[in-house]
């Protein structure tokens, strides 16, 4: 191959870069250790015709025409703004929680627990909500999700739920919501149409058959990159346990439902996946696949889901990130290069900058990571 890009990892943020580069003529070779292109972004049917999101559920939603058009030149998608709802006191309750549940069961005259600028996720959480509803529906179920108590956690981490104050269930209110017609991996497939990609090739393990691309955009975990050589990044995931239920049509009243009380079992939460798919489609398939999600710290850099959102951390990834931002022709990007939850449309937008950036570029720092002015 002459001159070319080498990008590392075709989910989302390999994907998008290689699919705007090929588009204005530039060569690329796109490398995967998985046995499938995508990365977190795929599914696979259950033998009974369900399809299962197979690196957990995945909401497609956008408020970004741009966007919106780009991920529809892949695929059809079908509506579906998901509802959730949490395990509390034994019944079903809606999450986020809705100010009638707090007037219900605190009375009309409740007020938030904390007042003041909070300084980490347990008293942001405080600033919405009762102290009781706190407890009941976030504290322990963000022990589960990082394993340590919330006030050590950033108050940035409050910012992905609310108090809703109306009707509107929807767990977001992004105009554009749906989900592939033909699943994750189909789109993913299609975005990498007529892009080279080698797939169960481990660049790490290969790096000098590499050695000639012009540039190397490498979008797995930044501290594996260095052979952990600072210390290792922490990670948390979730372990998955399904199950087939033959003779039963749907088990829950829609597709997440949150388990934040340790007594009704450790799982922090019980996906069906039936409600994720069309409702005519669904209605069709016998019984139902349920899984419940275990939160473990995560060691094997493959299976890495959410960055720890804490300081320490926080401090170890920059000292990773300055290093890699003196290595010419070398952009380490994405959710595991940036050490960042991006959901899908926000690492879509920045593969796309980071794409016209390194088009745009002459020089070989060109599309180095500037966290500050970047992120959406
Ligand atoms: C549990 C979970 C649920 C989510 N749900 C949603 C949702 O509902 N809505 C939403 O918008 N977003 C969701 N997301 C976010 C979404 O998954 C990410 O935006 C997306 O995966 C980012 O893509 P990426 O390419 O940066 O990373 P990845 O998808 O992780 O892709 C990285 C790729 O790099 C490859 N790779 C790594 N190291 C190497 C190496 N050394 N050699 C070769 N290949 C390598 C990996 O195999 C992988 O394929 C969720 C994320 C998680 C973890």
């Amino acid at each position: 191959m002459g001159s070319y890009h080498l990008i590392v990892g075709s989910g989302l943020t390999g994907a998008v870069i290689a699919r705007q580069l090929v588009d204005v003529g530039e060569r690329v070779l796109v490398v995967d250790r998985r046995s499938h292109v995508g990365g977190n972004v795929h599914d696979h049917f259950h033998p009974s015709g369900i399809r299962i999101h197979t690196y957990g559920p995945h909401y497609f939603r956008t408020n970004d025409e741009g966007l919106w058009a780009f991920v529809r030149r892949f695929s059809v998608f079908y509506k579906y703004e998901p509802e959730l709802k949490s395990f509390v006191d034994g019944g079903f309750e809606n999450w986020p929680v809705t100010t009638s549940y707090i007037r219900r069961t605190i009375g009309e005259q409740w007020e938030p627990a904390f007042k003041g600028k909070p300084s980490n996720f347990e008293e942001a959480s405080l600033s919405m909500m009762p102290l009781a509803i706190y407890e009941k529906f976030v504290k322990s179920y963000t022990q589960k999700q990082w394993g340590v108590p919330p006030r050590t956690l950033s108050a940035d981490l409050a910012k992905r739920f609310d108090v809703r104050a109306d009707n509107d269930l929807r767990l977001v209110k992004h105009k554009h919501q749906g989900i592939p017609e033909n699943g994750y991996a189909e789109f993913m497939r299609r975005m990498l149409e007529g892009v080279p990609v080698l797939l169960n090739c481990d660049y790490l393990k290969c790096r000098e058959e590499f050695k000639l691309a012009q540039k190397t955009i490498f979008t797995g975990p930044i501290d594996e990159y260095f052979g952990f050589d600072l210390g290792r990044l922490k990670y948390r995931s979730q372990r998955r346990e399904h199950e087939y239920l033959p003779n039963v049509g749907f088990a829950q009243p829609c597709g997440q439902v949150n388990n934040p009380d340790p007594a009704n079992g450790p799982h922090i939460r019980t996906l069906e996946w039936k409600h994720m798919m069309p409702c005519d489609y669904a209605k069709q398939i016998r019984g139902t696949v349920i899984s419940r999600e275990m939160t473990i710290t995560q060691d094997n850099p493959n299976d890495y889901e959410y960055p720890f959102p804490d300081e320490t951390n926080a401090r170890l990834y920059q000292r990773y990130r300055e290093r890699a931002d003196l290595i010419p022709n070398l952009l380490i990007c994405g959710r595991l290069g940036e050490y960042r939850y991006y959901d899908m449309d926000q690492a879509i937008a920045r593969s796309m900058l980071l794409a016209r950036r390194i088009t745009g570029s002459k020089s070989g720092n060109a599309g180095k990571i500037n966290r500050q002015n970047t992120s959406k």
